[in-house]
């Protein structure tokens, strides 16, 4: 897939989700986080919608009017969407599910009930999942919204019905996942803007035209790639192999800065970061970013019980979001495992204003990661401030001390 059509992918988005409307077919927003399981959504014949445009600071204070500028750009956008009625994506939905990951959310779920917007479901998110009660509550929610469900399609969500849609995401989470792995080559095989596209194409299509999708990449930008030896395999984080040594080996010479993206959000449309980093030079070769990114590392599977399997999978198994009790230790985890997986160089902190979860994290997150000798550059966006100078001299500075300049550059 090239340029091209990667961008014709994203421009027909909203057609497509209009066309699945005018034949009858239910769509169902949520806002993004990985604890609605789109899975149930699809059972249910309807066509699931992540509600996750974001990035243009004019559709985020447009919502001034109902919300306080305390409220995260990313939370007041989709306000602002729904006052604007511009994106045929919102003027879409039939209903919409909003999971109680955070105020911001919160008041997102309680302005369009104010203002009468659509059909919501809020899905009560247990702040502690190692606890037997929170299973017990969240499966309960999920019965709940299997009920609502039903009475908005006029279709019985079945166990049979219920793994195949499992099988469907799985198969997609699968096929996101392989592409990113190519990121693991010294030249990475997608770059970090386009996966992040593909990544958020994969929230608002149809889900099994996705998948083959994204399988096609895939399989283009592998048979692309210069050597397959080079192509790491989907081994799990826990992989061993350099990437760079082994494509160092192979006589590749791509000596760009490799990052990681850390962040509470990336909205759809919201690519200044990728696109600045990218023109710095640099490779995003990985992210570890909350909502507007679907979660490829946890599959639900099929066996067994299909709703116990979705609490298992979107409330236990995942690395446990910034809302969750405790969840500092396990995040940070991860981000050690990716570190040394893909070959990460320098960590960029990219946080919404007035996020105070990610706020709050990234003094814990710059002193442990200045123990790994990572560096860490934190940059906060209200939607406008990407594109000042002083934003890309930070950048640029920070980049030189990921290539080895003065730490104080
Ligand atoms: S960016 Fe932060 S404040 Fe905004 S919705 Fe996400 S977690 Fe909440």
């Amino acid at each position: 897939m090239n340029d091209e059509r990667l961008e014709s992918l994203m421009t027909d988005l909203p057609a497509a989700v209009r066309r699945a409307k005018s034949e009858g077919v239910k769509v169902v927003g949520y806002l993004p986080g990985p604890y609605v399981p789109e899975e149930l959504i699809y059972a249910s014949g309807a066509l699931p919608v992540c509600l996750a445009y974001g990035g243009d600071a004019q559709v985020a204070d447009y919502a001034l009017s109902l919300l306080p500028p305390i409220i995260c750009p990313f939370a007041r956008a989709q306000v602002g969407e729904m006052l604007l009625k511009n994106r045929p994506v919102y003027d879409a939905i039939d209903m919409v599910v909003v999971p109680s990951t955070c105020q911001h959310y919160r008041m997102v779920g309680d302005v369009w009930e104010h203002q009468e917007w659509t059909d919501i479901f809020k899905l009560g998110v247990p702040y502690d999942p190692r606890e037997e009660v929170s299973m017990v509550y969240f499966r309960d929610r999920l019965s709940d919204l299997w009920e609502r469900l039903e009475n908005l399609t006029g279709k019985k969500i079945t166990d049979t019905s219920l793994k195949e849609a499992i099988g469907v995401y799985d198969r997609l989470r699968e096929a996101l996942r392989n592409i990113s792995l190519l990121r693991r080559n010294l030249s990475p095989g997608v770059s970090g803007l386009e996966f992040m596209k593909l990544n958020h194409a994969s929230l608002v299509g149809d889900p099994l035209a996705m998948a083959e999708a994204l399988e096609v990449f895939h399989g283009e930008r592998v048979a692309a790639m210069p050597d397959e030896t080079g192509v790491q395999g989907a081994a799990g984080v826990q992989g061993e192999a350099s990437g760079r040594q082994e494509a160092a080996a192979q006589g590749e010479t791509d000596d760009s800065p490799r990052l990681l993206l850390i962040g509470p959000n990336v909205g759809i449309g919201d690519y200044g970061i990728l696109e600045m980093v990218e023109s710095a030079g640099a490779h995003v070769v990985m992210e570890d970013v909350f909502e507007g990114v679907r979660d490829y590392w946890c599959t639900v599977g099929q066996d067994g019980d299909p709703l116990d399997a979705l609490v298992q999978a979107h409330l236990v198994d995942r690395v446990p979001a910034a809302f969750m009790r405790s969840s500092t230790g396990p995040r940070f985890e991860m981000v050690s495992k990716i570190i040394p997986w893909f070959q990460v160089e320098g960590v960029i902190w990219y946080e919404l204003l007035c996020c105070e979860f990610y706020d709050q994290e990234a003094y814990f997150f710059e002193n442990k990661l200045r123990e790994l000798n990572i560096p860490m550059l934190t940059l906060e966006s209200n939607y406008d401030d990407l594109r000042s100078g002083s934003i890309r001299t930070r950048l640029e500075a920070f980049l030189e001390v990921v290539q080895g300049g003065p730490a104080d550059a």
